[in-house]
């Protein structure tokens, strides 16, 4: 499918749950957002049908993400059943790891392909501090029994904050020496709680790229997955290392996705609050031809570029897009 710009969209992230177990400051308000009720999100069904007229148009690429896509019973079975889509060639999760050391050969089994994994410390004491509630072991025992379980690549999605985790991203990187993980700095964006809306928090990727170079020189390197991160490494490292600078170094130009919402509302880009109601037409028993014109119209809503550089308030904070 390409969107009136030209560009081939082909991959779809899938948001099955706004619900998270942690609460992290960039994202969420302290006390969390009121969840939408139980019938206002996609059932699996739901999901695993417009996932099937998506791949009828060229969508090759799901990822299922949230809010946090562990806290949803019966994940596996999902993934079973996007796997078994003809035309997909790519299934992967976004999780913050700490519910998946347990499921991880399970998910494996059942078709997903790789995961992502958000950490932003390596400190306990600062895990529970920016995620207000998580234990720093069991997202490491996350990471660890993705590796084992074979979810390869495995990536580490890293928001770097100045003033908050900016002492650490070398030795965030140096974990690329040391394990085949492909970590990635991403700046802060406008569209969490009050930590994500402060400008000062914004740690430009230039200066990250600079604060990991002091201890290595990067070389170019490739990782599957094709997304806004270049991929660098330390020369010999089993991993790499990107820089995914959302307000300093649009990507828009290379914007290859849509997201689904958990609600069933197809959203062209991240940062705009337009969305197409797809919820409403398959609740109304609509055709597969509906709902590819459903998916048409948001392709044409695609803009060419995000805006978040004014700070603009939007309807959604992170977990309710699906980061
Ligand atoms: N719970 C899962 C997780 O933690 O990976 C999936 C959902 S989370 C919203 C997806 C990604 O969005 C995470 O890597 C998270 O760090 C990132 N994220 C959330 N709010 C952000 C913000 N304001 N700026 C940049 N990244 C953000």
């Amino acid at each position: 499918m390409r969107d009136r710009l030209g560009r081939e969209i082909d991959y779809l992230r899938v948001s099955v749950t706004d619900r998270c177990n942690l609460r992290c400051l960039y994202c969420l308000p302290p006390e969390g957002v009121r969840p939408k009720d139980h019938e206002e999100i996609l059932r699996y069904e739901e999901i695993v049908h417009l996932v099937k007229v998506a791949a009828g148009l060229g969508i090759r690429r799901v990822r299922l993400t949230g809010g946090e896509p562990l806290v949803r019973a019966g994940l596996t079975q999902l993934v079973a059943e996007l796997a078994a889509i003809p035309g997909l060639s790519d299934l992967s999760l976004t999780t913050n790891g700490t519910l998946l050391a347990p499921l991880a050969e399970e998910l494996k089994r059942a078709g997903l392909k790789r995961v992502n994994i958000s950490l932003d410390t390596l400190r306990p004491e600062r895990f529970r501090a920016i995620t207000r509630c998580g234990t720093f072991s069991d997202a490491w025992a996350g990471i660890e029994a993705a590796l084992a379980a074979g979810l390869h690549p495995v990536k580490i999605n890293t928001v770097a904050m100045a003033g908050v985790n900016d002492d650490e991203l070398a030795d965030l990187a140096e974990l690329t020496r040391r394990f085949p993980l492909h970590v990635r700095f991403i700046e802060v964006m406008p569209l969490g709680a009050d930590l994500g809306r402060s400008e000062a928090r914004v740690l430009p990727m230039a200066t990250a790229r600079a604060a990991v170079e002091k201890v290595g020189r990067l070389e170019p390197a490739w990782v599957t997955g094709g997304g806004p991160a270049r991929a660098w490494r330390f020369p010999g490292a089993p991993g790499t290392v990107g820089f995914i600078g959302a307000l300093t170094e649009s990507f828009c130009k290379r914007c290859n996705r849509l997201r689904l919402t958990a609600d069933g509302k197809l959203k062209p880009c991240l940062a705009s609050d337009v969305e197409v109601d797809v919820k409403r037409l398959l609740r109304r028993g609509a055709s597969a031809d509906e709902l590819k014109e459903a998916l048409r119209r948001a392709l044409e809503l695609k803009p060419a570029r995000h805006h978040l550089e004014n700070y603009a308030k939007h309807a959604r904070v992170m977990c309710q897009i699906g980061g």
